[in-house]
């Protein structure tokens, strides 16, 4: 059987040496972090790379830095570590819950932040509406020097990142917002999200809503925010029943995804129950 394990693994022992294989080794090579998403390749029929660079051992990958305005996060960060250093920090809850409620226990200690934003096919990444909604930017390493850029941005190029290229680290800027994630899974919980929508916002000096960020992720093939939503909110209160029914009216300018598991319409059919969710839980 064609597995992961069956291919040739380089385990780089730095950043440096993990660029070199991976632009000597051109289209055919790919990192590989935790593995989750690589090794089902086989379940999902899809073609494995013939070499992979390991850059789970390489120090820097795993470093989270926490500076008075900017927290940065290595790319081969587990989920499980990411949830842990947030803990503290409150105006990164949604970014702690993310992280915290993705698959299971057993995976959470595997899979990396890194490979959640940089797996093209996976539209139920937990993490990726999570940081979309915090104005993250992400660092793209190469051979040739470091290249900064929008989330939203690397979420339209990904697919077509350079060979030799790695995602090195992301970038979330301290703004003291309060933030919020919520999920619908199929069942109770180690499964994939039906819809995800994260919220960061911050209130005036009479409650009322300055800015918002909304996020929406798993309804189409890649997370983006709701900007119409967004602007609605800003210049009210925060009331759940409102904003459900503001988000119910804006909510077909998403066309869902369909997948064995759920019809497209349903995805969305969810999303003001979520908006309401999670404005109530920012309220509280
Ligand atoms: C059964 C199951 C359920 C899951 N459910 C969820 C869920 O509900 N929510 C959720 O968020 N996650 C879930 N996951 C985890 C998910 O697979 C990972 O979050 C992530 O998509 C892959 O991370 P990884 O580190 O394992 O990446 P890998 O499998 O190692 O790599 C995935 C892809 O990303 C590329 N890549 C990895 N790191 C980098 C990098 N630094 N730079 C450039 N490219 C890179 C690889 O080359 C590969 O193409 C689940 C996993 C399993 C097995």
């Amino acid at each position: 059987m064609d597995t992961p394990a069956s291919r040739s693994v380089y385990v780089a022992p730095s950043l440096m040496a993990a660029l070199d294989a991976l632009d000597e080794g051109g289209a055919e090579t790919a990192p590989f972090a935790g593995g989750t998403w690589i090794m089902r390749a086989p379940i999902r029929h899809e073609p494995l790379k013939s070499r992979y660079v390991a850059i789970g051992k390489i120090p820097e990958l795993h470093a989270i830095k926490v500076e008075a305005d900017v927290v940065e996060v290595g790319a081969a960060v587990t989920h499980a570590a990411l949830a842990v250093a947030l803990t503290e920090l409150p105006e990164f809850d949604v970014l702690t819950a993310a992280a915290s409620r993705s698959a299971n226990p057993a995976i959470r200690g595997m899979a990396t932040i890194g490979g959640n934003l940089a797996t093209t096919a996976f539209a139920a990444a937990d993490c990726v509406p999570a940081l979309l909604c915090l104005d993250a930017e992400v660092e793209i390493a190469s051979r040739n020097g470091r290249e900064r850029t929008g989330l939203e941005q690397f979420l339209t190029m990904r697919s077509t990142l350079a060979p030799g290229r790695l995602l090195q680290r992301i970038i979330v800027p301290r703004r003291g917002r309060k933030t919020v994630h919520a999920r619908l899974p199929l069942r109770q919980a180690g499964d994939y999200p039906t819809a995800i929508v994260c919220l960061a916002v911050s209130l005036d000096d009479v409650g009322d809503v300055q800015t918002a960020r909304v996020a929406v992720g798993s309804v189409e093939p890649v997370a983006r925010r709701w900007e119409r939503l967004e602007a609605t909110l800003v210049g009210h209160p925060l009331n759940a029943a409102w904003a459900a029914e503001a988000a119910a009216g804006l909510a077909d300018e998403f066309t869902g995804r369909d997948s064995v598991e759920v019809p497209g319409w349903y995805r969305v059919r969810v999303l003001p129950g979520l908006v309401r969710r999670a404005i109530a839980a920012l309220g509280s």
